[in-house]
């Protein structure tokens, strides 16, 4: 995943969410304001290498002074744009744009960082105070009649202009912009869309706020050792570390991580609690003071409201305009395409796990709560896997220096040098200068991988700084994930889908840290959502390579590479239980896409019932294998970010898998091989259309056989 925080100063702020709590106190702030001016740090740039920021002079009281200074300067510049007694030109206009407000850019992507990755009290105050003022910041731009006046005459000049092919891209995706956020409504209609603005940074922020709330609320607290049989040493020891930090001193808590199924449930022997945790887990959001439903229900509202305002039947049509997969249609065709193969598989997957059931003597059928346990079982009689000797062989820190760091080198040349001399905001971030082959230095990257309270839950990675050649800027990328850490003292041994899921995230990254623009609006990440995935999908593939698995994956206590036999276990077995991991995806993918399928007419829907109709309509409602995310907790669609785009992680898939058959039939890994793909795609972000730099790189458009044979799907496709 990833979240774009550029989107923050000139977009319409979707990935803002608010608040349920009280607003800050104005009074409080304004005194705040006059002390913390005077060595605000955040109002220059950072005098730290590639103006990373200094996390160790930044107070939460510089913020809001912060902002409101960003505000207010960005508004200076962009008056000075309109206001200027030359003729609207490229330069003058759309350049003036791209360097407007670096104050606002600034703190924005500083503090949307750290209450993704450290959020506490005082902070999610003010993401709740600052959304809506920042959506109407955004409107104050996009809906700015003069502004857009400008542009359209620039972009009426075009044809005569001249412009390089970058800037040429640069002026379309700013006139797109501008179009889609209503600059060619009547002012009636602008106010309307202001309106439906602020109302939904409002209820995202609640959201997700709400959400955050819930992850501590619904964690289920056990009294027992007994009850947790199953459980492994080291788990036992987390869950009592947990509820020790939760105040519930000799008790066990078990977390509940933001997704429908729960890691734990593998283990888990005592059935009447799997069913607890799935429930606390597949029911968040449905009730009490923490209710999401109604925000679901008024969010998807708003969006097809809007949506309608602008001349769309739905969001969903609004949102995939400019898009690789351009309409709805394509997606749902594209999704629809594979739910019977899919469907096949998970029946068989489901078949071995009831036939399972009954030779252990159980007399009912496989509940959604039952599906890991008795999946683990099945794994063991079939691979003979045990789990926690794989993990013997991934060690973290092996993992990241010998495995990703060493597959970065091999493709692209570059280096990871430790730079524990630069502040970072939390003690479990590392700091890395990465330098590029021939040694010239290229990045910073903060390496954030462990889970901890006050962090969202999931992977994604983001930027403090962004590339842009205009700006003379040099990026300053974060990756972020939710490893259980091991108790102090210990190794942290990672999963192999952790392994996978720290490649993924180092290719968003190595996107952002590669990017090679002249303007920060189209550098590294900036492309559409259904192309963004692809880069960091593409990485995961490397950490299968048997070439690479054999530097990186080796016992933690005696060095020994992992034995060829247990290897090809884990090798085979990665493709256990695919059919349900794709057919959970698919559900929620097709749900979001129902969601934004809303006409504007519609009316508030009824939760539960709408996403039960979805389901069934497209043939993806087994009992036994629910959505990934319910809509209670559906981050990315409901909150905002992939609404109408949680396909593209599998649109993306088909990309990343036909590009990485095509490297490995050309010698696979190979600095040659990493030089083309960097060239091609990583280097030229949203710089010109992407399936254009597909074509450059491959030679021809993807296909989706990669990705069937990547999911082991092919052969009932066939
Ligand atoms: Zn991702």
């Amino acid at each position: 995943m990833r979240y774009s925080m550029l989107a923050v100063a000139i977009s319409t702020s979707l990935f803002l969410t608010a608040c349920s709590e009280p607003p800050t106190n104005h009074t409080q702030s304004t005194s705040q304001t006059a002390a913390a001016q005077q060595i605000n740090p955040l109002l220059s740039a950072s005098p730290l290498q590639y103006q990373a920021p200094d996390f160790s002079q930044i107070k939460d009281a510089h913020f809001l002074p912060a902002f409101e200074q960003g505000m207010a300067e960005h508004l200076q510049d962009i008056q000075a744009i309109i206001d200027s007694p030359e003729p609207a030109s490229f330069d003058n206009t759309i350049v003036a744009m791209e360097k407007a407000g670096p104050l606002l850019t600034r703190v924005s992507r500083i503090f949307f960082n750290l209450v993704g990755t450290d959020s506490n009290e005082a902070r999610r105050a003010l993401q709740s105070e600052l959304a809506p003022r920042l959506a109407a910041h955004s409107d104050n731009i996009n809906l700015n009649a003069a502004l857009f006046a400008r542009v359209e005459s620039v972009y009426q000049q075009r044809d005569a202009l001249k412009l390089d092919a970058e800037s040429a891209r640069l002026l379309e995706v700013y006139y797109q912009r501008f179009i889609k956020a209503g600059a060619k409504l009547t002012e009636q209609q602008k106010l309307a869309v202001r309106a439906l603005n602020e109302e939904h940074s409002k209820l995202t922020t609640q959201f997700s706020q709400n959400l955050l709330k819930l992850s501590k609320a619904i964690a289920v607290v056990v009294e027992d050792k007994q009850d947790l049989d199953g459980l492994s040493d080291s788990q036992l020891k987390a869950a009592a570390t947990a509820a020790e930090a939760a105040g519930h001193s000799g008790k066990y808590l078990l977390s509940i991580t933001n997704t429908t199924r729960q890691p734990i449930l593998a283990s888990l022997n005592n059935r009447a609690l799997r069913q607890q945790v799935w429930e606390a887990s597949a029911y968040r959001g449905t009730d009490g003071e923490l209710d999401n439903r109604p925000l679901v229900a008024r969010l998807t509202q708003i969006r097809a409201q809007k949506a309608a305002l602008l001349g769309y039947n739905n969001w969903a049509e609004y949102q995939l305009e400019n898009t690789m997969a351009e309409t709805p249609a394509n997606v749902f065709n594209m999704l629809n395409s594979m739910v019977p193969a899919v469907v096949a598989n998970t029946q068989a997957e489901q078949a071995d796990i009831q036939a399972m059931i009954q030779r252990e003597g159980g007399n009912f059928e496989v509940q959604p709560w039952d599906w890991a346990y008795y999946a683990e079982k099945v794994r063991q009689e079939k691979y003979d896997l045990d789990e926690n000797e794989v993990r013997q062989y991934f060690e973290f820190n092996r993992v990241l220096h010998d495995g990703l760091f060493y597959t970065m080198n091999r493709l692209y040349g570059i280096r990871f040098e430790p730079r524990p001399d630069l502040p970072v905001y939390h003690p479990d971030v590392q700091a890395f200068e990465v330098f590029d082959h021939g040694g010239k230095s290229l990045a910073i990257f903060y390496a954030d991988y462990f889970a901890r309270e006050g962090k969202r839950g999931g992977a994604w990675m983001s930027s403090f700084v962004g590339q842009s050649n205009l700006l003379g800027q040099t990026p300053v990328v974060v990756n972020v994930m939710n490893i259980p850490k091991a108790p102090e003292g210990e190794p942290t041994l990672v999963s192999f889908d952790h392994v996978t899921t720290m490649f993924h995230e180092l290719g968003h990254g190595i996107h952002g840290m590669f990017s090679k623009v002249k303007y920060p609006s189209l550098a590294g990440t900036a492309v559409s959502r259904d192309f963004v995935e692809f880069p960091s999908t593409f990485e995961e593939d490397w950490a299968a390579l048997p070439e690479v698995l054999a530097n990186y994956a080796r016992h933690y206590q005696t060095d020994q590479p992992i034995p060829a036999e247990l290897l090809e276990k884990v090798m085979k077995a990665k493709n256990f239980n695919m059919g349900f991991d794709t057919l959970e995806y698919m559900a929620s993918a097709l749900l979001d896409m129902e969601w934004h399928s809303l006409a504007a007419d519609a009316p508030l829907q009824d939760v539960q019932a709408f996403e039960a109709k979805a389901l069934a309509k497209h043939g993806v409602n087994l009992p036994a294998v629910p959505p990934r995310y319910k809509s209670t907790y559906f981050s990315h669609s409901i909150g905002g970010g992939y609404s109408a785009g949680y396909y593209a992680y599998m649109w993306s898939e088909i990309l990343a898998a036909d590009a990485f058959a095509y490297l490995r039939e050309r010698g696979g890994l190979t600095r040659e091989n990493g030089e083309l793909y960097r060239k091609h795609i990583l280097e030229v972000g949203n710089s010109r259309p992407p399936m254009e730099s597909y074509i450059q790189f491959r030679g021809q458009e993807p296909t989706t056989d990669a990705l069937l044979i990547r999911r082991g799907l092919k052969a009932q496709i066939d």
